[in-house]
């Protein structure tokens, strides 16, 4: 080829990066033993696995085939440096991070190599991308050990942690989950994919290299049967922080379900990438380029589904096209190439599968004219257009360099599309237009927002998913919560096992079995003779039956049953509705109806509070006699409830407007607003403790923040819940905003948590009761922060309120938006 042809097709040769170093580095290793308590230790097994280099099909090692043997020393490896290392002042921590983010800068590119060539994914990427965002994780994360003594005060390490990550990103996972947990003092054992786990192991070099303690950081390879379920079972292990598919994260929620372990899981997505008719065209196909065959689409916030605006759909589709022609795929180590192998040949296959049947379906499919290489697992990138949003295509994570197509008209409609899906995880808008963009973005149900951009991530800012695409975000210092939990929690509360039907302690008495003493007997005597006028009535008093709060009206139970409620000396004091599934879902619907309430101000939500306060204490001295006649306390005692209840509505008045988000700034010409956002509709079981704070502690924080609830109150002592729903309806409350449902709370706990329209659930009462809460959640994957039974004092300001509810009451959208011509 002469300079004359060469400009004419601008074509280029190879450019390719020297596989040698990284060879011998294997060959020097290879086959790979397991690394705790910083030595090279043998499988107990005897066993090793393959790993094969998706380019060419051949093995390119044998690793290690840990057993639970293995996983069990793993964890008493980090358990015992959990005391010292737990105990290492921050700035110590420090240094051993930094030290890593250099190692890793000093290794970048072996570490580039040997992700290519065990992943697929190209060398462009893993040089450029992976390596320098893995350097940059640790140099964040030394700051935050750094500074977690004064920015964390009040948190503690959570201990042991078990770390299990996906084969898409395999080194880059494992600085998003080893960074953060070693910043907050916590000791790790990690699980890398069994397809790619070379790049997890030259990091542990790193840590011998650069000294770290031993057993802080333990990586053990091997089988999901064998190694990560072993991880997710262990009883030592106090936490786990999961990224992969939602079929598996759906089953760690199940297994960890009442163990008291901490959880955080980075599950799948569909994420939309929404091209307005204003949008600059040229740069929304590079875009797509960077949302879709990154990674050959390996990507779980990969952009795959197209949506355009229609009067453009034509006009991009058709630049698309151009430039699909011009992608290039071939060998991960061509630094020409754009698009290099899949993972593995079964997933090869399954993305196949996924392509004929979006075929079947009547989808059109096109791909460009070149064919992919024969050796090894190759996929070309691949277009659908007439795809209609109910099919499987556009529905299902495909994991492939796959893109579907649709259109829509208005923004509200692309809105919709975009959020017809069970996933969450991010969102890319392009528009020239910045009011129409963020305008759309904060209605997007997603984690990450990017603006005019995609696939764009940083330390600064967290990661992670609504809905179906997990919980937990990895990054910023929301992320540092994942790894940290209150200092007045002991140890042991956060990791027992409960097992329901061994467990015999159970809310299901509707006498109350606490103990009176002669004061109370009295105390009680007293209420029961002598009306709120402190005179003795002359006439019987007259009926007040409660009913149940539902869409801001008083509602009947569509049971058409009532229960007793009774006294400490099981004497019944009133009736309350005896809620059922039917009661529930009206709540919910109402509960969904009053959704505007997260899009007023934070300024009238505050208001609303306050006038919830003052409401409150007009009536101050009737509450406080109704949790005399409930609960039997003194009525000094009471007094002190409802004054605790009434200054705890003006914290999250105060805080309506305070909890705000921050401005990140990461390295690029432009900023991301991180914003909490209400979590959408809440369910809340309250605890028996504490009749009214009970109530007031968990849906103050919760409607401050813009969800709307369905409340469960406590099942001993519902009265001062439904004595509320007069105060709430003459404070302007909004319908719907809080619903209240009395009964049985074991059933209408079930009823809630399995509801797939509930977005999370609070559940404070017994052990069984938070294990079944947990369990139930993994249906749709909704949040849940429940009490496994531990006692927590309500009336004590640092256990009671704050920030710790008012995170569990939100989670925060990144808003990416770069700017500059
Ligand atoms: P998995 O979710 O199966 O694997 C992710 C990690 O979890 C791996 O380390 C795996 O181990 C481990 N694992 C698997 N099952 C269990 C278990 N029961 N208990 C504990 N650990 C377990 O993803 P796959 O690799 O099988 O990919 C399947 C699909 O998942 C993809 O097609 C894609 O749709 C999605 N996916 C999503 C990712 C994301 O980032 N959101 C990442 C990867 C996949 P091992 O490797 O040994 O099997």
């Amino acid at each position: 080829m002469n300079v004359m042809e060469i400009f004419e097709t601008m074509e280029y040769g190879p450019a390719p990066e020297a596989a040698a170093p990284g060879l011998a580095w294997i060959k020097e290793h290879s086959p790979f033993s397991l690394f705790i308590n910083n030595q090279w230790i043998k499988p107990a097994s005897g066993q090793y696995i393959e790993s094969i280099n998706p380019a060419t099909g051949k093995l390119l090692a044998k690793v290690a085939a840990a057993n639970s043997a293995d996983v069990d020393a793993a964890v008493a490896a980090a358990r015992a440096a959990f005391e010292t290392w737990s105990k290492t002042p921050g700035h110590v921590r420090a240094r051993y991070l930094y030290a890593i983010a250099r190692h890793i800068q000093k290794h970048s590119r072996l570490l580039a190599v040997l992700e290519s060539l065990d992943n697929g994914k190209p060398i462009r990427e893993t040089r450029d991308i992976d390596i320098p965002l893995v350097a940059r994780h640790f140099y964040y994360h030394a700051g935050w050990a750094q500074l977690m003594e004064s920015e964390l005060p009040g948190y503690q390490p959570v201990g042991v942690v078990g770390q299990i990550i996906p084969w898409n990103f395999p080194l880059l996972m494992l600085a998003w989950k080893i960074a953060p947990a070693l910043a907050m003092g916590n000791t790790v054992v990690l699980k890398p994919a069994r397809y790619t786990s070379l790049t997890a192991l030259k990091f542990a070099e790193i840590v011998q290299e650069i000294g770290l303690p031993p057993g802080v950081v333990n990586i053990v390879t091997g089988e999901a049967s064998q190694v990560g379920e072993a991880l997710v079972s262990h009883p030592d292990v106090n936490k786990i922080a999961f990224t992969g598919s939602t079929d598996v994260g759906r089953s760690i929620r199940r297994a960890t379900a009442g163990s008291g372990k901490k959880l955080s899981l980075e599950l799948g997505g569909k994420s939309p990438f929404i091209v307005f008719d204003d949008a600059d065209l040229d740069s929304v196909v590079e875009g797509v380029v960077d949302a879709i065959w990154f990674n050959q689409g390996q990507v779980c916030c990969a952009g795959s589904r197209l949506l355009v605006q229609e009067d453009v759909a034509e006009r991009l589709i058709e630049k698309l096209r151009v430039r699909m022609e011009h992608l290039r795929i071939g060998d991960p180590l061509d630094k020409a190439v754009d698009i290099g192998a899949i993972v593995s040949p079964g997933q090869l296959k399954e993305i196949q599968r996924l392509v004929n049947q979006g075929v079947e379906e009547g989808a059109v499919m096109w791909q460009p004219s070149w064919a992919c290489p024969t050796e090894g697992y190759f996929f070309p990138p691949t277009l659908f257009t007439n795809v209609s949003p109910a099919t499987t295509i556009a529905q299902v994570e495909i994991f492939g360099p796959v893109l579907v197509s649709m259109t829509f008209r208005t923004p509200a409609e692309a809105v919709d599309l975009a959020n017809n899906t069970r996933y969450g995880l991010a969102a890319s808008v392009w528009s020239e237009n910045i009011n129409l963009a963020l305008d759309v973005a904060p209605k997007l149900k997603a984690g990450s927002v990017w603006i005019n951009c995609t696939n764009l991530f940083d330390a600064s800012s967290g990661f992670g998913g609504y809905r179906e695409s997990g919980f937990g975000r990895e990054g910023g210092k929301e992320g540092l919560y994942e790894y940290v939990r209150p200092k007045w929690e002991t140890p042991d509360s956060s990791s027992k096992e409960f097992h329901i039907a061994d467990d015999s302690a159970s809310s299901n008495g509707s006498k109350s079995s606490l103990s009176m003493d002669e004061d109370t007997e009295d105390a009680l005597q007293e209420e029961a003779f002598v009306s709120s006028n402190g005179h003795a009535p002359a006439f019987p008093v007259i009926d007040r039956t409660p009913k149940m709060f539902i869409g801001g009206k008083q509602a009947r139970p569509d049971s058409g049953y009532s229960r007793d409620v009774y006294d400490l000396r099981g004497h019944v004091i009133g009736q309350v509705g005896e809620g059922n599934r039917k009661d529930i879902r009206n709540a919910v619907e109402a509960a969904h109806k009053a959704s505007g309430w997260a899009f007023g101000t934070t300024h009238n939500r505050a208001q609303i509070l306050y006038y919830i306060a003052e409401n409150l204490s007009v009536r101050e001295d009737e509450f406080a006699h109704r949790i005399v006649q409930q609960t039997g306390r003194s009525y000094e005692d009471a007094t002190a409830e409802v004054q605790v209840s009434i200054s705890r509505l003006f914290s999250y008045a105060a805080w309506a407007d305070k909890f705000e988000g921050v401005v990140h700034r990461p390295p690029l010409r432009g900023a991301v607003l991180a914003m909490p956002e209400a979590i959408g509709v809440m369910g809340i079981a309250c605890p028996d403790e504490y009749p009214l704070l009970g109530f007031i502690s968990l849906v103050a924080p919760t409607i401050s923040m813009g969800n709307t609830v369905i409340v469960i109150p406590s099942q001993q002592s519902p009265l001062s819940a439904t004595d509320c729903y007069q105060v709430l309806e003459t404070s302007d409350l909004p319908g719907g905003v809080v619903n209240i449902v009395t009964g049985d709370h074991d059933t209408l706990n079930q009823v809630l948590a399995d509801h797939d329209d509930v977005d999370s659930m609070w559940y404070f009462g017994t052990a069984e009761g938070s294990k079944r809460v947990e369990l139930a959640s993994a249906g749709n994957m909704k949040r849940t922060w429940v009490n496994y039974g531990h006692p927590r004092d309500l009336m004590d300001s640092v256990q009671g309120e704050g920030e710790e509810f008012l995170r569990e009451a939100t989670q925060v959208k990144n808003i990416w938006i770069p700017y500059g011509e």
